[in-house]
């Protein structure tokens, strides 16, 4: 596909950085720091499909990163767009005046998302992107005369990133256990995975459908008049992937349209081709009224992240005296120049090798290889795929919970291949550039770590 897709150039030549001689300074997020530092995994280098640890060992990229390097790694377009921006312009104020690349950034972005999708405000990830939905949400009534409406509904097992507000809708106990109560005023609906009736189902599961009605609950329980949003990932990601059944996107639509209550997808992880289409939202032909994504857009090089908002949403927001802000929230680095830059050239990249497209065509191919490795050992119980995302789940060990997954990230890291753990399920997100070899390097790699745990 791209030149530098297969190999990564200077194996042979020195290493990068090595391991710091100290390494207490710098508290690693979401890690187990002090096992960590005893046996560091320290990546120096990226190109392509591929990593370079501190020691020059080549390692296969089997997330994307975190599941956000989408154009694989130092894509040169990318890397000279950002190069050129940082010398032409390093930052504007966007207090009353701003640069030209976030208008030019958001009408790209338009034209790639469902109507009416029309409108983009620019963050720096996507906690920052659940966060600003969530109070455009409750902003959004109150500019309508609905002042009451403060009640935001997400899901078990959810994850909406790290922000007061996406912890509080999120469903992930131990990212919330910690921190106190969160935001008043939130509920979850159920998750939809059901190993018991969907093991080893291709694709979207059959069952679960049903699952839906647990906002009708809510609703119910409530009153309609008093929520303003309700938040879902069309894929979850974070917590081992899990699958929409069929129909059950569709039948949230309904029942928001039927209250008056916002939908909003977190597309964070499934936006920008990771499941065939440039948004799950299109793939599953339902249209959430604001949509939060980062990772993908600017396929990781820069921190950015956006909400695209319906024609709707905004347009009670412009109705106010000419001369008044309209929206009192916003971050000091919202459209960055560099971030700017770095996306619109990834996007071209997307667009010249039809990467949006691409996890569409390995579908088939993708699920083929996953579901294949589900000999390698007796303990797997699961085995979830869609696009370009699968997800192997093994049966934890007595007491131990997560140590077998832990094992696999760690003994397929010495292997040559980056794999992403939650408890013992294990997720792959490959670059959108990869190839069928690469495939095949991954299963190969990947099932003979499995036969070892
Ligand atoms: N939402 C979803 C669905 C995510 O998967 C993530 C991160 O993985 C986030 C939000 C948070 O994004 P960030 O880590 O950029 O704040």
């Amino acid at each position: 596909m791209s030149d530098d897709a297969t190999s990564l150039p200077g194996q042979a030549a020195a290493p990068g950085p090595a391991t710091p001689a100290s390494m207490d300074a710098f508290w690693m997020p979401f890690t187990a720091n002090r096992q960590f530092r005893r046996t560091p995994r320290l990546l120096a280098a990226a190109e392509g499909m591929y990593y370079r640890d501190v020691e020059g060992r080549q390692i296969l990229d089997g997330t994307a990163g975190l599941w956000c390097c989408n154009a694989g790694h130092a894509r040169p377009r990318i890397v000279e767009a950002i190069a050129r921006q940082a010398a032409t312009m390093d930052f504007a104020p966007h207090f009353q005046m701003g640069s030209p690349l976030p208008f030019e950034l958001a009408a790209r972005l338009k034209e790639l998302a469902p109507r009416p999708l029309d409108h983009v405000f620019f963050t720096n990830s996507g906690s920052e992107s659940v966060d600003t939905a969530l109070k455009i949400a409750i902003a959004w009534h109150r500019a309508r005369g609905e002042g009451q409406r403060t009640r935001l509904i997400g899901r078990e097992k959810a994850y909406h990133g790290v922000g007061f507000g996406g912890f509080s809708v999120g469903g992930l106990p131990n990212n919330r256990k910690w921190f106190g109560p969160g935001l008043p005023g939130v509920d979850h609906m159920r998750h939809t995975l059901d190993i018991a009736r969907n093991a080893f189902s291709r694709g979207l599961p059959a069952h679960g459908v049903e699952l839906a009605e647990d906002l009708e609950r809510l609703v119910q329980l409530h009153d309609p008049s008093t929520i303003a949003a309700v938040i879902v990932e069309p894929i979850s990601g974070s917590a081992g992937v899990i699958l929409p059944p069929p129909g059950y996107l569709k039948r949230l639509r309904e029942i928001c349209d039927r209250y008056g209550i916002l939908l909003i997808f977190d597309e964070v992880i499934t936006g920008f081709g990771r499941v065939g289409a440039p948004f799950a939202a299109q793939r599953f032909e339902v249209t959430p009224d604001m949509m939060t994504v980062a990772k993908g857009l600017t396929s990781g090089c820069v921190p950015m992240g956006a909400v695209f908002v319906s024609d709707r949403v905004h347009e009670a927001f412009m109705q106010g005296p000419e001369g008044a802000i309209d929206l009192f929230h916003g971050y000091t680095y919202s459209g960055h120049p560099l971030a700017c830059a770095a996306a619109l050239a990834t996007l071209d990249t997307y667009a010249e090798e039809g990467l949006l497209a691409r996890a569409l065509e390995l579908e088939d191919y993708w699920a083929d290889g996953l579901h294949g490795l589900r000999s390698s050992n007796p303990g797997i119980i699961d085995i979830r795929n869609y696009g370009l995302i699968g997800a192997i789940e093994l049966a934890p060990q007595d007491g131990a919970p997560g140590a077998r997954g832990y094992q696999v990230l760690e003994r397929a890291f010495r292997k040559g291949l980056l794999v992403r753990t939650t408890g013992d399920t294990i997720a792959l997100s490959p670059p959108l550039i990869v190839e069928r070899q690469h495939i095949d390097d991954m299963f190969s790699m990947l099932g003979e770590v499995l036969a070892t745990v």
